[in-house]
């Protein structure tokens, strides 16, 4: 199938982005990447009567340094981090991250913001960003609002943004010495979605101890007691009778299978991190 009928627009400026979006009274369809959205348009799935093409606009292109995070601009693309072109993303768990994300192809338009935009509940930035407690920069009529990773994905492709709002950037913390990261994900081959999936966070620094799920029925979620429990103990700390009930208590409706998964990926995300 082929896409039906749309106008198509590219802004200049975030501003310009923003009045399009507004003009258009939640009828028109952002696109960054088009890596999700190209194949809703041809199945139809999706049928705006415009598309606003945000992926060169350069308030979204930056990487810089804030108030001791990282302002990661929401048009940057998978590729980028993985290839490190903006240095202040070298070494950084996002780097970590970004090449096990679907194929060379799709990474070289994909982008941060539209993935989460998306919210597929199995993609990798919508776990790594509720790992590792980041904060996301949304701009609107109004200006712009930050809202925690932790409440901005509500269900499956279901989020916290509104008809007028865009993601602007991604702020996530920058690691101390002690900073420790890990993630690990079943996939059934190189490029697919997860079948399961954890990313975990310690940095003593700051006292950050985070254990989140991901490729659930909706958005990914957090393990607070095994995680607090961990930054106490360290590995010996995984006791899997604890794993094993906080892990039922996210995943009521997946089946035993799934959960044993869930808990192989977090017991080696952890061996990952503090291993
Ligand atoms: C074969 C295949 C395999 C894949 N495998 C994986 C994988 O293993 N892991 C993974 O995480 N992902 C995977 N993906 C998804 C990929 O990462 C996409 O890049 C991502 O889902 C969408 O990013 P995009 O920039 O292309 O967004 P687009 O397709 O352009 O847009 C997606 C949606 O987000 C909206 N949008 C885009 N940018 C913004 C913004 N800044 N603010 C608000 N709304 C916005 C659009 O309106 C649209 O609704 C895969 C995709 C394909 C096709």
């Amino acid at each position: 199938m082929k896409a039906a009928a749309f106008d198509y627009t590219r802004p200049g400026s975030l501003k310009e982005a923003l009045l399009a979006l507004r003009e258009h009274d939640g009828r028109a369809k952002l696109m960054a990447g088009g890596q999700s959205l190209g194949p809703m348009l041809n199945l139809r799935l999706a049928r705006p009567p415009v598309v606003i093409d945000i992926s060169g606009l350069p308030e979204l292109r930056t990487v810089t340094r804030q108030d001791g995070m990282l302002r990661v601009g929401a048009a940057v693309t998978h590729a980028e981090i993985e290839d490190g072109v903006h240095e202040l993303l070298r070494g950084t768990p996002l780097q970590q991250v970004a090449p096990g994300i679907a194929y060379r192809a799709i990474r070289n338009r994909g982008t941060l913001g539209g993935s989460l935009a998306h919210a597929d509940p199995a993609a990798d930035w919508v776990l790594t960003v509720v790992g590792l407690g980041a904060t996301l920069e949304i701009a609107g009529p109004d200006g712009v609002r930050m809202l925690p990773a932790d409440g901005y994905m509500q269900g499956a492709y279901t989020t916290a943004l509104r008809d007028d709002e865009l993601i602007a950037a991604v702020h996530v913390p920058v690691a101390g010495p002690a900073g420790r990261w890990g993630y690990y994900k079943f996939c059934r081959k190189t490029g697919e979605f997860a079948e399961a999936s954890c990313a975990a966070w310690f940095d003593p620094s700051t006292g950050t101890a985070r254990i989140a799920v991901g490729a659930l029925d909706g958005a990914p979620r957090l393990l607070p007691q095994l995680a607090a429990r961990i930054a106490q103990q360290g590995l010996p700390g995984l006791d899997e009778t604890l794993l094993a009930d906080e892990l039922a208590g996210v995943m009521q409706d997946k089946d035993e299978h799934h959960r044993k998964l869930h808990g192989t990926a977090v017991a080696r995300c952890l061996a990952q991190a503090l291993g």
